[in-house]
């Protein structure tokens, strides 16, 4: 008998988590319906090595008319919700495209879910909704206490799809991923921003001391929890998926100059960012229990992965910089 081929659609597919999953989705024979409006981060290059065996849509999540005619025509049976503007320090300058995305988008992209009996919902959240936490670890039930513009958007997404499971039995599951990193990141994230600018010889900003603490998974790591908690997770539930690999960003940054034979002179502290979180760190022992899963990609091995992606692909790091100069101007000073 031929197996059953499952319809995926996956939002924010140009980003760089949503394309690492995508072409891992593609690899497990998944039909992948790629959605993104390509905003400033998103580049379809990611999926440069999957070409041909997806189909993609340029359409924004709040668009409920667009939307709605691209889930008619597929009939997607599991959705991924990868969309969201990302990056606090924009949400810093201006919190609208982030009510506008991560909550309205939402809330359009449940809605045109449930009215079409998708049978699987996987909203991707973040780490960052629980805010600070100086010592201990965040489980799946602590409160949730989002400090910037960006965390309390995803906060509210949260909410909106666990609302949609109870009210309307909408089958959801929420995942929360700790800090991601690895090739294709955006250089306005920390650790492209440092190998960018340490590549050039530029100095290397870091906010306040470099004392905030930051749990870092690598991205493929965290596409493969993300499946294991589709094959296997329960509906309804959260899943938070982190990797004990905590580090302050001080070390971090040492170690990438290090990696790339640069030296710590090039470290520039600058003024800190307004409500900076401390420190992040998730109980992961849920999804270990329920999946089996757990992060393959040690510290070492993941930083030097990344950075050798970089140096290979410095005329895809150069072209994004070229648009970044004046955003880093506004915000490491
Ligand atoms: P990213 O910024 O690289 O990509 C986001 C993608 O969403 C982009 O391709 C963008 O064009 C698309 N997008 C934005 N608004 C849209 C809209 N209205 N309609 C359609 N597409 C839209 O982000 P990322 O780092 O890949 O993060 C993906 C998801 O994972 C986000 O929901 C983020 O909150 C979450 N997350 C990220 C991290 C991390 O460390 N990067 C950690 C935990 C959770």
């Amino acid at each position: 008998m031929r197996k059953r081929v499952s319809k995926i659609l996956i939002t924010g597919a140009a980003g760089f988590m949503g394309s690492e999953f995508s072409r891992q989705a593609i690899k497990r024979g998944y039909k992948v319906i790629a959605v993104d409006k390509l905003s400033y981060a998103a580049d379809l290059a990611r999926l440069g090595s999957a070409k041909g065996r997806f189909k993609f849509y340029k359409t924004d999540i709040c668009d409920k008319a667009k939307l709605k005619t691209v889930f008619k025509k597929e009939k997607p049976k599991i959705v991924v919700n990868f969309a969201a503007e990302t990056h606090v320090d924009r949400s810093i300058l201006n919190a609208e495209p982030f009510i506008q995305t991560n909550v309205r988008g939402t809330q359009v992209l449940l809605d045109i879910s449930r009215q079409l009996n998708v049978e699987k919902f996987i909203h991707i959240s973040t780490d960052e909704i629980y805010g600070e936490i100086k010592k201990g670890k965040f489980s799946e039930n602590s409160p949730l206490k989002p400090n910037s513009p960006y965390s309390a958007t995803k906060a509210a997404s949260d909410m909106l799809v666990s609302a949609y499971h109870r009210t309307y039995k909408l089958p959801s599951i929420i995942v929360r991923p700790s800090n991601n990193y690895g090739p294709w990141q955006y250089p306005e994230k920390l650790m492209p921003v440092i190998i960018a600018k340490a590549l050039k010889n530029e100095k290397v900003p870091v906010y306040g001391k470099g004392e905030n603490v930051r749990e870092w998974l690598y991205v493929s790591d965290c596409a493969e929890g993300i499946f294991s908690i589709l094959r296997r997770g329960e509906i309804g539930e959260v899943y938070n998926i982190g990797s004990a690999v905590e580090k302050k960003n001080i070390v971090t940054v040492k170690k990438i100059l290090s990696v790339l034979g640069k030296p710590h002179s090039l470290i520039k502290f600058v003024k800190d960012r307004p409500g900076h979180d401390i420190r992040y760190s998730l109980d992961f022992s849920k999804i270990r229990k329920h999946t089996g899963w757990t992060p393959k990609v040690g510290f070492d091995k993941g930083i030097h992965n990344t950075v050798d992606w970089y140096r290979q692909n410095y005329d895809w790091l150069s072209k994004k910089v070229k648009y970044l100069r004046h955003y880093w101007g506004k915000v490491y000073r």
